[in-house]
C-alpha cells in the first residue's frame, strides 16, 4: 500500500537546525513508512493526496490531557480561581457525577477536538479512580482512541490520600490502597502495554502528584514498580508557587529535590508544568534527563505563570507541549496550545527586559522561541519524552504521522512565509489529511463515522446532566 502526498506548498519536519525544513515537495509512504521525500514521479496504483496549497507538519504529539474534562470547560464556579481552589470547584466537584456514558463521551470529545488539529498521539493524565468504580475508565479511553485510529499513551492516575480540598466536597471519592494502584498499573501494562517504538498503545504509571497524592515511601515503590514493568513514570509538578510552599513546608527542600529523593527523576519520566523552579532545579532535571510537559493555556488560564522553555531546554530537558485538560483550557487543541506556547515564551522575556539604567540589555524577548522550535517540540519533543522513537519527524524511514493544513481561511491570507502558518496565525486550519502510521485518519475535516451536529446534541445533554448531578 503506497500513498504519495504531492505538492506540498511548504514542509516543517520537526527536526532541529538545517533539517528544520524540507523542500520536498512531495513525500512516499509504503507500509505505514516514510519511504521517500523530494520531487516523485506517481507510480501506478498509488493513491495521491493533493497538497497543493498545503502546509506538512509531523502529526502532533500531546504528552499531558484529562480528557474526561472535555465536558467541563467553561465551568462558572472555576472560571475565575487560580489552581488550588479551582480543583476543588470544577474538576474534584465534578468527578462523582461522572458515569460511564459521560466520561466516554468526554473522551469522545476531547480527541475528536485533539484529531481535528492534526494531533496523532495523545497521552492522557487519567486520575478518575476510585474503588469500586462501576466502569474501567481505562478500556474506554483505549477504545476511544482506538476507534479513531490514534496513538494512545494512559497515565493512569491516582491517589492512596485524600487531598484536604477534596475531603471538603460532599462527592469526595475515596482514594484507593497502594496495592489496588499497583496491581491495576500491573493489569493495564500486561493487557495494553506496547513496548514497540511504534506502539499504537501505552501505559505510564502517574500518581496525580507527587507532593499530595501518596507517601513519599509510596512513591518510592511506584518508581520501582514502573521501572520492574518497563513503563515511564508522570505527574504534575510545580505548576504554582503552591508546591514550593508544600515541599519547603513539609520537607524542607524543593519540589524537584523532593522527587529526586525519591526516585522521582530520569529519562523515564516527564512532569506537566514545572513553572515555578529555581536554578538548582534546573539544573537538577537537565543533569537527569527529566522531561517537561508545557501547558501555556492552563497555566495562563489558571493564572499559575509561565515556564522557562528556553531555560530548562538549554540545560538538557527533553521539551514536550501538552493541552492539559479543558476544565482549565476552553481550547484543548495543539493549534491553540503551540500558538500560546510561541506568544508567551516570547512575552515572558519581554517581561523581564529592564531600562539599560538598570543593568537591562535588551528591548524584548521575540528570541524566546521560532516557529521550528515550537514545532520541534510539539513533535519530535512529544515523541522523545514518550519514548516513541520512531514518530515525530518528518524523516526517510520514520512513521507516516502527518498533518497536512489547507491554508483556505483569511486569516492566513497574505502570508509572506506559509509554513509558519498553523502555529503563527493560530485559528484552526482546514484539515486536508491526518495520517496516523500512514493510514488515514481524518480527510477534508472529516472523521469517518463522526457525525458532528449529533456530538453537539448529546454534549449539551450531558453537560446539563453533570450540572444536575453536582448539584448546580
Ligand atoms: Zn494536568
Amino acid at each position: 500500500m503506497s500513498i504519495l502526498i504531492r505538492n506540498a506548498a511548504a514542509i516543517l519536519t520537526g527536526l532541529r537546525g538545517a533539517g528544520e525544513r524540507h523542500a520536498g515537495p512531495d513525500l512516499r509512504i509504503d507500509n505505514g513508512i516514510i519511504a521517500a521525500m523530494g520531487a516523485l514521479t506517481p507510480q501506478p496504483g498509488e493513491q495521491i493526496i493533493d497538497a497543493r496549497d498545503c502546509v506538512v507538519y509531523p502529526a502532533w504529539v500531546n504528552t499531558h490531557h484529562h480528557l474526561f474534562q472535555s465536558l467541563l470547560k467553561g465551568e462558572p464556579q472555576g472560571l475565575d480561581l487560580s489552581l488550588t481552589p479551582w480543583l476543588a470547584a470544577t474538576p474534584y466537584r465534578f468527578r462523582a457525577a461522572f458515569d460511564e456514558h459521560s466520561f466516554r463521551l468526554a473522551a469522545r470529545i476531547g480527541l475528536i477536538e485533539l484529531l481535528r488539529s492534526g494531533c496523532g498521539t495523545v497521552a492522557d493524565h487519567n486520575y478518575l479512580y476510585y474503588p469500586g468504580m462501576p466502569y474501567d475508565g481505562s478500556a474506554i479511553l483505549f477504545d476511544e482512541a482506538d476507534k479513531l485510529g490514534l496513538r494512545f499513551v494512559l497515565c493512569r492516575g491516582g491517589a492512596t490520600r485524600t487531598r484536604q480540598l477534596e475531603s471538603e466536597l460532599p462527592q469526595a471519592l475515596r482514594p484507593e490502597s497502594l496495592d489496588d494502584f499497583l496491581s491495576d498499573c500491573a493489569r493495564l501494562t500486561a493487557r495494553y502495554h506496547q513496548a514497540a517504538p511504534d506502539a499504537m498503545r501505552r501505559v505510564v504509571m502517574a500518581p496525580t502528584t507527587p507532593l499530595y497524592s501518596m507517601s513519599p515511601e509510596e512513591l518510592r515503590t511506584c518508581a520501582r514498580e514502573a521501572r520492574r514493568l518497563g513503563i515511564r513514570l508522570h505527574s504534575h509538578l510545580s505548576e504554582t508557587v503552591e508546591y514550593q510552599n508544600s515541599a519547603r513546608e513539609r520537607y524542607d527542600r524543593s519540589p524537584v529535590a523532593f522527587c529526586g529523593e525519591y526516585e522521582w527523576l530520569g529519562k523515564d519520566v516527564w512532569f506537566a508544568h514545572l513553572v515555578k523552579l529555581d536554578r538548582d532545579e534546573i539544573g537538577q532535571l537537565g543533569a537527569t534527563g527529566t522531561g517537561i510537559a508545557h501547558c501555556p493555556q492552563s497555566n495562563g488560564r489558571l493564572g499559575s505563570g509561565i515556564a522557562d522553555i528556553p531555560a530548562l531546554e538549554a540545560a538538557g530537558v527533553p521539551v514536550s507541549i501538552g493541552v492539559d485538560g479543558a476544565a482549565s483550557n476552553e481550547a484543548a487543541d495543539m493549534i491553540s496550545e503551540t500558538h500560546a506556547a510561541w506568544l508567551m515564551q516570547r512575552a515572558r522575556r519581554g517581561e523581564l527586559a529592564r531600562p539599560r539604567a538598570l543593568g537591562g540589555d535588551s528591548e524584548g524577548g521575540a528570541d524566546a522561541a521560532r516557529i521550528e522550535d515550537v514545532v520541534r517540540w510539539g513533535t519530535a519533543g512529544g515523541a522523545a519524552v514518550l519514548g516513541l522513537d520512531a514518530i515525530g519527524t518528518l524523516e526517510v524511514g520514520k512513521a507516516a504521522d502527518i498533518a497536512i493544513y489547507k491554508l483556505d481561511d483569511p486569516r492566513y491570507f497574505g502570508l509572506h512565509d506559509i509554513a509558519i502558518a498553523p502555529v503563527a496565525s493560530g485559528g484552526r486550519p482546514s484539515l486536508r489529511a491526518l495520517l496516523v502510521g500512514g493510514r488515514v485518519v481524518a480527510e477534508h475535516d472529516a472523521i469517518p463515522g463522526i457525525d458532528m451536529a449529533q456530538l453537539a446534541a448529546q454534549a449539551r445533554e450531558a453537560v446539563a446532566t453533570l450540572q444536575r448531578r453536582s448539584g448546580v
